[in-house]
């Protein structure tokens, strides 16, 4: 995209060139079923194959949805009436008499017949189900919630809290964050201890919010890259829950927590995390595939409390009765969206089967996608969602940053140029700083006629999906979120992310960017940046020259006279030696 304008213009004023581009139902019709997500694989098939079939037999267009309802995936059928009413018949079928796909079963999906039954596999998801009440009747007992809140931590005013939350939808009350390693542990003296030999300065914005939540016993989902300081998020209160419970260490068998990473390397880096900050003799043992299975199992035996493994080598050992998983209460699933792409999915579905139900889980993931969210709503209770950035600068060099110094009266001109000036294929996500000014650009977006949808947390789930959905599939090409909302949509093919107001700290505009240019693909960022956000300006210029950028100069002045400023400030000492209170201030990013 240019600034100048050009004949692919579109929305302004009775312009319909946009809409004619897009496809067009206006003929066709769209049905919307929610399916029990257990019935998503089998209506999807093989590499899509199930999908395609039902696609060609009924000659109607259908959508698995990444939108989740509980454990209810939304599908969409669209075409003519005949189309979406045998597709719809068909998808009902499926689910409530459990019957074949397609009336006529096609070759993709005829499973040769085989001479001798089938070889049982050793995990059948029916016989666990049955076995599975009995089995966990009479789980030991276990202790999840370790906090206390520290005085500071209370005194905390909504203002800050609200700075420092990243969460998305609290539909229950959840403990403020912390600023300090000792409102986190101030119960935990050895953990401080351990801390200050690590020489870590400020707890990072993921481990503000988790600690206090994990220490609560809640299940958590961490959206958070490496770098972002989450291992050190799950792997403390980890310890901690492994000390406080109620039966003794002597008396259990088998390990307390579990956390299984996509690889090897993966799970080796966790366990130097956890030997690094080593509690109260803890002990932990690393199990992964490629080297002598008999080896890691005979470590097992000596008992370990902490087991960090890769989700095959940990099947065999589940498959063979190697471990006692009994007494795991703590779970973690790090990068699962990594261990999803590599096809883990019914590994990792196991594990989560042979672990208590009642247990308190920790998932990882740097993406929110539909798999997950299936994955989460089925194996987590009401998890706390926590989204935060990461100043890995890998993910901007695929996107074409470009920064925009402007003050606030011109600034909405110049956007809605741009707007207007996108090419008809474009995805654009628009990211502004509150509520009210969501508000407000898309109203603006409506009256110029660009089509756009809006997102934030003040709208019912209903509109929430609704553009979700008339993004996903074209309806609308512009998408203006919150910050915090924009942070768990799962929006593939987005061409242009733009700031509208530039965000509060540099791990949420890399991450921001990296919306945008992913898989392989360039995106554009533009950013416009006012005298408000002068404190940025360094750190944004940094980041612009590391991926050859082009610095304005605006942005150069903006920083040398913010620079200019700190330094009389400093020299006079007259004024408060706090700078305004930051996300980034407070955590040191
Ligand atoms: P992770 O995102 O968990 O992979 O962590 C990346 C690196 O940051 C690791 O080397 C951690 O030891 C380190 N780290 C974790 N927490 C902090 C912190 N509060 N301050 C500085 N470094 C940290």
């Amino acid at each position: 995209m240019s600034y100048n304008r050009n004949e692919n213009k579109r929305g302004n004023g009775n312009n319909t060139g946009y809409n004619s581009s897009r496809k067009n139902f206006s003929d066709k019709f769209t049905k919307l079923l929610w399916i029990e997500n257990r019935f998503i694989g089998k209506i999807i098939g093989k590499g899509g194959a199930n999908i395609k079939q039902l696609e060609r037999e009924t000659e109607a267009r259908v959508q698995v949805t990444n939108q989740c309802d509980g454990n209810k995936t939304l599908i969409k059928v669209m075409g003519s009436i005949e189309a979406t009413n045998k597709a719809h018949k068909i998808l009902e079928k499926i689910q409530y008499q459990a019957a074949p796909l397609i009336p006529k079963p096609a070759p993709v999906i005829i499973e040769t017949p085989q001479k001798s039954p089938p070889k049982k596999d050793y995990f059948d998801l029916d016989e666990c189900l049955k076995s599975k009440e009995e089995y966990w009747a009479r789980p030991p007992e276990i202790k999840k919630t370790f906090y206390e809140e520290h005085p500071d931590v209370s005194a905390l005013t909504k203002k800050i809290v609200d700075r420092i939350m990243t969460i998305d939808y609290i539909v229950k009350p959840i403990a403020k964050p912390v600023l300090t390693f000792e409102q986190a542990f101030y119960n935990y003296p050895d953990i401080l201890i351990a801390l200050k030999k690590a020489k870590l300065e400020k707890p990072t914005p993921i481990q503000c919010q988790a600690w206090p939540i994990l220490l609560s016993g809640e299940d958590m989902i961490g959206i958070a890259q490496t770098g972002s300081g989450k291992r050190l998020a799950f792997v403390l209160p980890a310890f901690i829950h492994i000390d406080g419970q109620t039966t003794p260490k002597e008396e259990r068998r088998g390990p307390a927590v579990l956390i299984v990473a996509p690889t090897r390397e993966l799970v080796i880096e966790i366990n130097k995390e956890v030997k690094k900050y080593e509690y109260r003799g803890i002990t932990s043992c690393c199990v992964y595939g490629g080297v002598d299975r008999k080896k890691q199992v005979a470590a097992l035996q000596e008992g370990v409390d902490i087991i960090i493994a890769t989700p095959g080598r940990m099947n065999d050992l589940m498959k063979l009765g190697d471990l006692d998983m009994k007494n795991i209460s703590y779970l973690v699933l790090d990068e699962v969206d990594r261990m999803l792409d590599m096809g883990f999915e019914p590994q990792i579905k196991r594990v989560l089967y042979g672990i208590r139900p009642t247990r308190q889980t920790v998932i990882t993931s740097a993406t929110w996608t539909a798999a997950l969210r299936r994955l989460a709503d089925s194996y987590t209770k009401d998890p706390v969602q926590v989204c935060v950035g990461s100043l890995d600068l890998t993910a901007t060099h695929s996107v074409k940053q470009t920064c925009i110094v402007s003050n606030e009266s011109e600034k909405e001109e110049i956007f809605f140029d741009l707007l207007h000036d996108m090419a008809p294929n474009d995805k654009v996500m628009v990211i502004c700083g509150s509520k009210g000014k969501t508000d407000y650009i898309s109203v603006e977006c409506i009256m110029r006629r660009l089509p756009s949808v809006s997102i934030h947390r003040g709208k019912e789930q209903k509109e929430r999906e609704q553009a979700i959905n008339d993004i996903m599939d074209g309806t609308a090409s512009i998408l203006i979120a919150t910050d915090v909302v924009s942070r768990v949509l799962d929006i593939g093919d987005v061409t242009h992310v733009i700031n509208y107001d530039f965000p509060n700290n540099m791990a949420e505009y890399v991450h921001r960017i990296g919306r945008t240019g992913r898989a392989g693909k360039t995106g554009e960022s533009i950013s416009f940046f006012t005298k408000e956000d002068w404190a940025h300006a360094s750190e944004l210029i940094e980041i612009l020259e590391e991926a050859n950028q082009e610095v304005p100069k605006g942005l150069c002045e903006l920083a040398e006279r913010y620079d200019k400023r700190n330094k009389k400030k400093n020299e006079d000492e007259e004024l408060p030696k706090r700078k305004q209170l930051t996300l980034a201030d407070l955590c040191g990013w």
